[in-house]
């Protein structure tokens, strides 16, 4: 019965499929990229290549103004497309002809072109916009924060809808430049490096440039009075640190622990392989935050990181980050493992180098701290949930699972795994699934299993899950000297 109905009505469609391809084919972008926690996020139907954002910042009204360029490649035929924003928008021109505009949803911006785009096109958009961040709340939250001289804007997983039109989701990376005028005596500091710098009227325009594709959330953007210092590493590398002139108690902390980044960047280069990007350094603005951020070529560090001294283990972790996570980026949030677990593990590597405890020994110590029933076995570090993306399960767990992978393939073939994995991946996306799939070729192992129990179970993986005694009863475990800079560096992501 059902077929006999289906006859027709596949008639029927082919008649429609009869329209001129012209008219039926231009059909509007996806409002998101698919991305299975945040389906908002991002958009479909065109690539971002380069963002070029000029802009005004007024610390004293918090008001920011200018226009946003972007260039994109068409991957569909558009009769409209969407970008990710939140802040008031004056004009769009699209190819240079004015284009319409409506708001939609969290913080959809619909543009619908003078005429439609054809698929494979190179397009430019630009935006003109004004508004005050502080002010944009998208379920009740801000990124953007003010400080007492200035703003930042340093968040995961989203930040750019408080600054800048784009495609915000990591799969569409693109190059930068960020140009960003402040009152004189005030520095804007953003990724990559210092192209130019010039004064006039009372602003003074700093043009930061970032020429290697970048995510949208790892773009940065710090308003404020700052003691920079430059350098060049031994291979030739800017290195550009800052931290705020008012930082009080923790200036000292806060200093000691990311002008160790040069030093880092090169242990980090050793393990990993070459560097990616065309900078380095590290910023602390006076923002009472704890967390810190692997924003790309120049990391985040919120000022109470620095609280109980240095701490050198959350630089490890934020560095580890350009490879793993910026020029790998993942393809969905809910491969964050792929960022995550690597970044953790970095900093037991770390302590392991500086006799503050063996990785084994970090293992150790985290396996037997959470017994069967704690709820941390219930985070799956491979598909945590966004409810549960940045639970320090992601990390210990995400970490425990790399020393378990050690152990079953041996030290050759996971050093190995750690330095090609970014380096095959470079500037890409990938997701645990590709990892699992690499792993299984370098090593020449059946992995799947293995990984299963330890990223995809909400259950204690058995303590012969690993080849060697990992969490074989043996006594109590001693807590590693490192342990408490790797505990606090965590208990800070995300919002
Ligand atoms: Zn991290």
């Amino acid at each position: 019965m059902r077929h006999r109905l289906l006859v027709p009505g596949a008639a029927a469609l082919s008649l429609l499929l009869a329209i001129p391809a012209s008219a039926a084919d231009f059909t509007p972008g996806a409002p998101g990229v698919g991305d299975t926690y945040y389906p908002e996020s991002g958009n479909g139907g065109y690539d971002v290549s380069h963002y070029d954002l000029r802009l005004k910042y007024q610390p004293k009204t918090d008001l920011l103004e200018g226009t946003a360029t972007l260039l994109a490649t068409t991957t569909q035929d558009l009769s409209r497309f969407n970008l990710d924003f939140g802040l008031k928008v004056s004009e769009i021109r699209v190819n240079g002809k004015k284009a319409t505009f409506a708001t939609s949803g969290k913080h959809e911006l619909e543009v619908t072109p003078a005429a439609p785009l054809e698929k494979g096109r190179q397009i430019s958009v630009v935006v003109r916009y004004a508004g005050k961040p502080s002010e944009l709340k998208i379920d009740d939250f801000t990124a953007w924060a003010r400080t007492p001289d200035g703003a930042v804007i340093a968040q995961e997983p989203d930040s750019a809808v408080w600054w800048f039109p784009s495609n915000d989701h990591p799969t569409d990376k693109a190059t930068y430049d960020v140009s960003v005028a402040v009152p004189d005596g005030t520095q804007a500091l953003s990724n990559g490096v210092l192209a130019s710098q010039t004064s006039k009227l009372g602003w003074t325009r700093y043009n930061w440039r970032s020429d290697k594709p970048q995510a949208t959330y790892l773009t940065t953007l710090a308003v404020g009075k700052f003691d920079i210092t430059t350098d060049t590493t031994a291979n030739g590398l800017p290195v550009i640190n800052a931290v705020s002139k008012d930082l009080g108690a923790n200036e000292g902390s806060a200093r000691a622990s990311i002008e160790r980044t040069t030093e880092i960047t090169e242990w980090l280069e050793s393990v990993f392989g070459p560097y990616p990007f065309n900078a380095v350094g590290g910023y602390v603005p006076n923002v009472p935050a704890r967390y810190a951020l692997e924003t790309q070529t120049r990391p985040f560090y919120g000022k109470k990181a620095f609280d109980r001294g240095t701490n050198v283990s959350v630089v490890v972790h934020e560095l580890a980050h350009q490879w793993y996570g910026d020029s790998v980026s993942l393809k969905d949030w809910k491969d964050i493992w792929i960022n995550e677990g690597f970044a953790a593990y970095s900093q037991w590597l770390w302590s392991e180098k500086e006799g503050e405890g063996t990785a084994q020994e970090l293992a150790d110590y985290v396996y037997a701290q959470h017994p069967a029933d704690d709820p941390f076995w219930k985070v799956k570090p491979g598909n945590p949930g966004a409810e549960n993306q940045f639970d320090g399960a992601v990390y210990d767990r995400g970490a425990l699972a790399l020393q378990a992978l050690r152990n079953k393939v041996g030290d050759k073939v996971f050093f190995d795994l750690l330095k090609s994995w970014p380096t095959e991946h470079k500037y890409g996306n990938a997701s645990v699934a590709d990892f699992v799939t690499f792993a299984e070729k370098k090593s020449g192992k059946k992995l799947a299993g293995f990984f299963d129990t330890w990223l995809f179970q909400p259950s204690k993986p058995a303590a012969g899950a690993a080849k060697r005694s990992l969490g074989a009863p043996r006594g109590p475990v001693a807590q590693p000297k490192s342990w408490k800079q790797i505990a606090a560096t965590h208990d800070t992501h995300g919002h």
